[in-house]
Formats: structure tokens, C-alpha cells, sequence
């Protein structure tokens, strides 16, 4: 079973991230779960004043994030954050949650400004690690360094490589380091949660590398992680073509197809059926291609962005409600509300509420029904996002079948990914 697990950034993102965990009963899916951010949701640990702060100190009273969601909701329904006559149920059937630490950054700030002694480090492993096992996220990504390998595009390929490989280098020791100093913690304070190791690299052999080293580790350890995660391929276009081996008539929706495919193909064989998450690269379109070479996980975060920023825009659904093809033009495109004429969708939200009633309630000038609007757009595609997985966990040829979808531009797509896959 594939689980996609829906980004809300609560404590940060302001106005309309905290209205969404109003609405959470209204996602009634087997494969939806949601992403929370241990940088937002913990208030001691951002350094500027967090949204919502009176609601997120509170935090540290629950011992479990779903009774702590379901206080936040109650609170967010007595502040109205939500259209009049919009009835909304306090229980709800999201059953998966993940913290991700989203401390990368502030982090490598700590190690700036104190040097990387052990015993910060192993304090702040140890808060982490006690913060996600006492609200009992049923998943948890280990901390590590964001790792970004940025590169200027004026130079040299052969000096890209080598800064590349230098700094990759520097930051797998340190993030060696703090894995190490995430068993110990582990094991000194019997600590029983779920980890998810990050996996970081600049091309698909410093990938397979540091696997390596992780997996030496936990040798050397005696711990094995519950499963593993795919980090920086969020974004492949920040991705340098010649150190991936990108093919040269790819474009950039086939390259980053490929490329997260591959990646999931190569470590997936080498951690022996453990949970593989795709970080941040859960593209609807990936979906089935992932689930297919071996990842168990994904988020990401566009569907949300896609309905809020500027004008809304919605996923045009492939797969309908009774898993059959639905023959829309555009699928799998986020397309713009004013742009969308006839779209079949047999979804929840989509038989309560049509294209023009999304519409006026965007343009109504209320505040209330223009994020309400916009919450619903991004369930509708976290449908979508339920319905190709279920299609993927049910029909067992289903990558065939994406190869004769109504949709040439996805089989034609599958085709090319899927003949360069090694
Ligand atoms: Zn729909």
C-alpha cells in the first residue's frame, strides 16, 4: 500500500494552512495522511513568532497529534474560520501521520554559531526524538542537514563535479553523524518510534554511496531504520543534466519522471522490502510509476500551492471514483478554475460542489468562501491522489494500463520513462 501524505504547515504559512485542519473530515480516504512540520508545530523552536501561537503552545499537553488535532479544529470552528452553514464532523478518519523535521536550515544556523559538539547535537536529537514519540506520529523522518548542491551555471562541468563531490562529501559526514546520534539516542532512552532515514546525493552513485555508509552504520549499530527517504529531488530542475545521466531528448517532465523512477528503482532493491518515502516528490503523475519500482510513501506539497497561490488552480482528474478512466482533456494538469469548461470528476466534493459554485464563492468578495474555496479545491486532488492509488494497489497490470489511458501525452510519457528505466 502507497500512502501520500498531504504537506500542512501548521504554525507556519499563516491564513488559510490552519482552516485546512477544519476540513480534515471531510478527506474520508484510505491513502491520505498528513506531513506536519516539526519547525512550525513545536513554538520553541522557531525563532520569529509562530501563526497561530496561543493554539500551538498547547501542543505540549496532548500525548497524541491526532487528540491534539482535533482541539485545534475545535478552536478554529469557535473562531469561525469557515463559512456560515458548513456543517463539519470533530472526528475524522485520517489515520497517518508523519513529522518531518523541516529543521535542515535552522540546524546548520545552531552548528554555525556553536561549532557541531556532540552534546548540543545529542540534546537536540533528543528533543525531537521526544516531541514525535509522545504525540505518537505513526512515522517519523530522522533530522539531517537540507542539503541544496547548488552550482553556478558559468562553470565548468568538470569544477561543478568536484565542488559538488567536495561539499557532498562535508555534508555526509555530518549527516552520518547526526544518524549516529539518532540510534544512540534510541537506544539510551528506548525510544520505539518509526524512523525514516533520509537519503541524499548529487547523482544516482553518491545516492548509492551514502546507502551504504547508513546501511554500515546500522551494522555497526545493530539498529536497522524503519525504512528510508528519498531527499532533493524535489525540484529536479535544480537537477544537473550530465551528472545524472540525463538522455538528451528528455524534457523537463520526462527527465524529472525518470530520474525520481530511477531513484526509487535503485535504492528500493537495496533495503530489503523496508519503507521507501519520496520526499517532496509525489507529483500525482509519478504516483504510479513509484509505487511500482518499490516506494511505500510520498508528499508534496503543489497540489496545495496550485489552489492557493494567485488563481486557483485544479487537478484535472485521470482516475475516477469507481477506479475506471475518466476521458478528460488536460489530465493530470493543474489548470486554471476561469479555464475549466466540462471536467468529469465523480469525486466528494465535486458532486456537493461544481465549477461554478467554486467560482463564485472565490469571486464573492467573503473572505470565508474564497479559503474555503480553495480548501476544497485541494481535496478534490487529494481524491485524485486516493483513487490512483487505490487503482495501483487493485488492478495488478496497472502500469500497463497507464500506458493506454485516454490520455496520449501520459502513455506516451509512461513509454519513454519506463523503456529507460534500467
Ligand atoms: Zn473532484
Amino acid at each position: 500500500m502507497h500512502i501520500f501524505f498531504a504537506t500542512n504547515n501548521l504554525g507556519g504559512g499563516g491564513t488559510n494552512v490552519s482552516r485546512f485542519l477544519i476540513h480534515l473530515d471531510k478527506i474520508k480516504t484510505k491513502h491520505i495522511g498528513i506531513l506536519l512540520n516539526y519547525y512550525y508545530l513545536n513554538p520553541k523552536i522557531k525563532k520569529s513568532p509562530a501563526f497561530d501561537q496561543d493554539v500551538l503552545k498547547k501542543i505540549f499537553n496532548y500525548s497524541d497529534i491526532k487528540e491534539f488535532i482535533r482541539y485545534v479544529k475545535q478552536i478554529f470552528i469557535g473562531k469561525d474560520r469557515q463559512p456560515e452553514n458548513i456543517s463539519t464532523a470533530i472526528e475524522d478518519t485520517i489515520k497517518h501521520y508523519i513529522l518531518d523535521s523541516g529543521t535542515g536550515n535552522i540546524l546548520r544556523d545552531f552548528i554555525k554559531e556553536n561549532g557541531i559538539k556532540q552534546d548540543f547535537l545529542s540534546g537536540f536529537v533528543e528533543l525531537y526524538l521526544q516531541f514525535s514519540e509522545k504525540l505518537k506520529f505513526d512515522l517519523v523522518v530522522a533530522l539531517d542537514y537540507a542539503l541544496k548542491y547548488t552550482y553556478k551555471d558559468d562553470e565548468g562541468e568538470s569544477k561543478i563535479y568536484q565542488e559538488l563531490s567536495k561539499e557532498f562529501t562535508n555534508n555526509e559526514k555530518a549527516n552520518l553523524n547526526i544518524l549516529e546520534t539518532t540510534i544512540k539516542c534510541i537506544k539510551a532512552n528506548n525510544h520505539s518510534q518509526k524512523i525514516i532515514a533520509p537519503l541524499h546525493g548529487y547523482n544516482f552513485d553518491s545516492y548509492n554511496n551514502y546507502l551504504a555508509e547508513v546501511l554500515n552504520l546500522e551494522a555497526k549499530e545493530k539498529y536497522s531504520f524503519y525504512g528510508f527517504g528519498l531527499g532533493g529531488i524535489a525540484d529536479t530542475r535544480k537537477l544537473k543534466n550530465n551528472l545524472w545521466g540525463v538522455p538528451e531528448s528528455f524534457n523537463q517532465k520526462m527527465k524529472s519522471h525518470w530520474l525520481i523512477s530511477q531513484l526509487t528503482k535503485n535504492i528500493s532493491k537495496k533495503i530489503d522490502k523496508r519503507e521507501l518515502h519520496v520526499l517532496g516528490a509525489g507529483n500525482i503523475s509519478v504516483i504510479p510509476l513509484i509505487s511500482y519500482l518499490g516506494a511505500t510513501s510520498s508528499d508534496c506539497h503543489s497540489a496545495w500551492r496550485r489552489a492557493n497561490d494567485g488563481e486557483s488552480k485544479m487537478l484535472i482528474p485521470l482516475i475516477s471514483s469507481k477506479l475506471q478512466f475518466i476521458d478528460n482533456v488536460n489530465s493530470w494538469e493543474y489548470i486554471e478554475l476561469s479555464e475549466i469548461q466540462n471536467m468529469n470528476c465523480d469525486c466528494p466534493i465535486c458532486r456537493e460542489y461544481n465549477i461554478v459554485m467554486l467560482k463564485e464563492m472565490i469571486e464573492s468578495g467573503e473572505n470565508e468562501k474564497f479559503y474555503f474555496a480553495k480548501i476544497l479545491i485541494f481535496i478534490h486532488a487529494l481524491y485524485q491522489y486516493d483513487y490512483v492509488i487505490s487503482y495501483c494497489e487493485q488492478k495488478s497490470n496497472f502500469i500497463n494500463d497507464f500506458l493506454s489511458s485516454p490520455n496520449n501525452g501520459i502513455n506516451q510519457l509512461y513509454k519513454i520513462v519506463l523503456n529507460n528505466v534500467k
